[in-house]
């Protein structure tokens, strides 16, 4: 098993999960999706009642609930690549998908203290080697990483696919909708105080807009025998 660390960051539905999955099967190493970590701490809070009908979110109980401990975040990968998660026993794998807590996720994700608990969380996991995608991976989280990416794509294209997804999972979204999401999630992200979405200065830009996933993986093939003398394909 190598020790490599690789940072895929980039705008939402962009298909960094996709290909960080791929990697990880190919390549036999951890995969670890950061925004699943958001969305578990999203998930708990309104299962408690910590977002208002609003939006508003209870921040100190929040906060008393994390520095309590209270929130217990484990993850398990699969033969597949793909990771599934738990908080506490329950496997919340297929619940922070749902478009509540896509509404809510880019808010609870701008407190720094919910920043700093995901962030020990991910160190936990993936310090020994994987691939991880999020928004600040190569930023924030692991600023060393071996290999640093940043993934773009275009809005109306990144709505379809997140429809298409959601379709595949039995919901029923408006392409309106999604998209409005997409944006609203651009903007918090990149605009948020604490280690907003950009690009490392070290980071690769791949615009995958008219790539399929097989062609992105031929793109990281040629790097990964370049630099690390590893083959994907
Ligand atoms: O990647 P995904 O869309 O599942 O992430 C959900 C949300 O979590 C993002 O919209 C973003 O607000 C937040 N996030 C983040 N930093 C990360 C990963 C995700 O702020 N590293």
């Amino acid at each position: 098993m190598t020790h490599i660390i690789i940072a895929i960051d980039g705008y939402s539905s962009t298909g960094k999960g996709t290909f960080a999955v791929e990697i990880a099967r190919r390549l036999g190493i951890l995969y670890l999706d950061s925004g699943a970590l958001y969305r578990t701490v999203t998930l708990y809070a309104l299962q408690h009642e910590e977002i208002e009908w609003n939006g508003t979110i209870r921040e100190r109980q929040l906060q008393e609930d994390i520095l309590l401990g209270k929130i217990e975040i484990s993850v398990l990968p699969k033969s597949d690549g793909t990771m599934r998660v738990f908080l506490g026993d329950e496997d919340v794998s297929a619940k922070i998908r749902e478009l509540e807590v896509a509404r809510n996720v880019s808010p609870i994700a701008t407190l720094p203290f919910v920043r700093n608990f995901v962030d020990e969380q991910l160190h936990r996991f993936g310090a020994k080697g994987c691939v991880m995608d999020g928004r600040d991976i190569g930023t924030a989280v692991f600023p060393n990483a071996d290999l640093k990416i940043f993934m773009t794509a275009d809005a109306e294209i990144r709505a379809q696919r997140r429809v298409l997804q959601m379709e595949q999972a039995g919901q029923h979204p408006s392409f309106e909708e999604v998209l409005k999401n997409v944006q609203e999630r651009d903007y918090i992200d990149s605009h948020r105080a604490m280690n907003p979405l950009r690009q490392a200065e070290d980071a690769i830009v791949l615009d995958n807009s008219h790539m399929t996933v097989e062609e992105q993986l031929v793109w990281l093939d040629a790097i990964l025998r370049e630099r690390f003398n590893l083959q994907l394909l």
